[in-house]
């Protein structure tokens, strides 16, 4: 069986948050709680080909106050390191902004 994740809700493996799709801002692809994400992507953003579907810890943060942020996520499984834009509605980026303002 082949399943392809996209823009679909889905169950977050490490804190258990119900994760809903953004319908405003480019696809998102990692808990906006607790920030964690999965290793589905190989050759990219949105690639969906990675065969590891580890858990990808949040490990940093890249980025300026009013460019968006950048997640760094390290995968548990292999170890690969990957970037995230933080969506707009991340607690994370919520509590940096308001540090910058
Ligand atoms: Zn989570
Ligand atoms: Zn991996």
């Amino acid at each position: 069986m082949t399943f392809i994740p996209r823009q679909e809700e889905f169950i977050c493996e490490q804190c258990g948050a119900t994760v809903t799709p953004l319908s405003h801002d480019s696809y998102r692809n990692h808990c906006p709680k607790c920030l964690h994400s999965k290793h589905v992507d190989s050759s990219g953003p949105g690639s969906r080909d990675a065969t590891c579907l580890g858990l990808m810890e949040p490990i940093g943060i890249d980025g300026q106050a009013g460019s968006g942020f950048i997640i760094l996520h390290q995968c548990t499984q292999c170890g690969k390191k990957e970037k995230n834009k933080a969506a707009s509605d991340d607690a994370l980026t919520q509590a940096i902004s308001s540090l910058f303002h």
